[in-house]
């Protein structure tokens, strides 16, 4: 038995050396595929359901991979996750949604645009320094057009100096949402401590909603806190039109999901403005 153990250790320590292996070609290839520009940015719409009013765009990474084709953010960002590298792809992120800002701005279109943001980029020192010089650089891009969700709460170290950061970008103009809203721990406290103004009620809540009585009553229970706490609440993940119903009857008018429009590429998001009209059962 213990030649087995022994054995065994050794495979594991092979394993181990593969994996490791597998995890320094792939962020080299994440890598180069930055310098190669072979990331975009799609966007999915975020509409206000009773009016048909469209409040901005969720700007969303994929790697247009040259043998693999489109990829999703869960097929790369968890290998950059705790690494230099997610700043800087961070970075592209957010340059490259104000890119494109300009270029509605020059369209004359007036899109605001989210982005989103993980819990160590926010948590870097010179965040808000950063910000501001890349709006310094994008001059056309309106700073109240530009929000940023926070990603995984859970995972924010310090809470005060990160409530510090966020109020830096907001001398900005820039707004803050609070992503996947009640999932993770302590939402309550975010909630009490982070400056962000709008609450995303997360997918994974809305998709069940409508057998799930418990998933029902959270969303309830966070549309109340919402109000309470003069926030405002968007529900994500709305795949149909009786989602956005039960919605709306429960007091959440904002939404983002499949059953609206799906994320687009940019060039898209301009036709799919001018011919989108909301259902009927949420204007009457
Ligand atoms: P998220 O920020 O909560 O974004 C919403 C995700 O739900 C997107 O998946 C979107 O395509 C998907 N979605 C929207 N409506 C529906 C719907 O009706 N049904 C279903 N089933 N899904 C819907 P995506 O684009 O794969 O992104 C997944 C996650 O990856 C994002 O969740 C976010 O956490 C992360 N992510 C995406 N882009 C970025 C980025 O630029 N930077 C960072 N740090 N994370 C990003
Ligand atoms: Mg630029
Ligand atoms: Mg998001
Ligand atoms: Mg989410």
């Amino acid at each position: 038995a213990k030649q087995a153990g022994k054995n065994c250790y050794h495979l594991f320590d092979i394993a181990k050396d593969v994996a490791v292996k597998h995890q320094r070609e792939t962020l080299e290839h994440i890598r180069s595929a930055l310098h190669n520009q072979e990331f975009v940015l799609y966007y999915q719409p975020k509409v206000h359901m009773r009016t048909g009013k469209i409040i901005g765009a969720e700007a969303l990474i994929r790697w247009q991979h040259p043998q693999y084709g489109l990829l999703p953010p869960a097929a790369f960002l968890p290998v950059v996750e705790n690494h230099l590298l997610s700043i800087e792809l961070g970075e592209w992120v957010i340059e490259t949604a104000l890119d494109q800002m300009t270029e509605w701005e020059v369209m004359g279109l007036e899109i605001p645009v989210s982005v989103n943001i993980g819990a160590i980029q926010l948590q870097q020192s010179n965040f808000a320094e950063r910000l501001e010089e890349l709006l310094f650089l994008h001059p056309a891009a309106n700073p109240r057009n530009l929000e940023l969700e926070i990603l995984e709460t859970s995972a924010l170290e310090d809470i005060t100096q990160v409530s510090a950061v966020i109020n830096a970008c907001k001398v900005l103009g820039v707004s803050f949402a609070l992503d996947d809203f009640g999932t993770g721990y302590s939402s309550l406290a975010y909630l009490k401590k982070l400056p962000a103004q709008v609450l995303k009620i997360d997918q994974s809540f809305v998709r069940d909603m409508l057998e799930d009585t418990d998933d029902l009553a959270i969303i309830k229970g966070i549309v109340g806190l919402a109000n309470a706490f003069h926030r405002t609440v968007l529900a994500e993940g709305v795949e149909t039109i009786a989602h956005g119903e039960i919605l709306l009857a429960m007091g959440c008018e904002l939404a983002q999901g499949y059953g609206i429009a799906r994320p687009m590429p940019a060039a898209a998001i301009p036709e799919w403005i001018k011919t989108w009209r909301p259902d009927d059962a949420w204007v009457k």
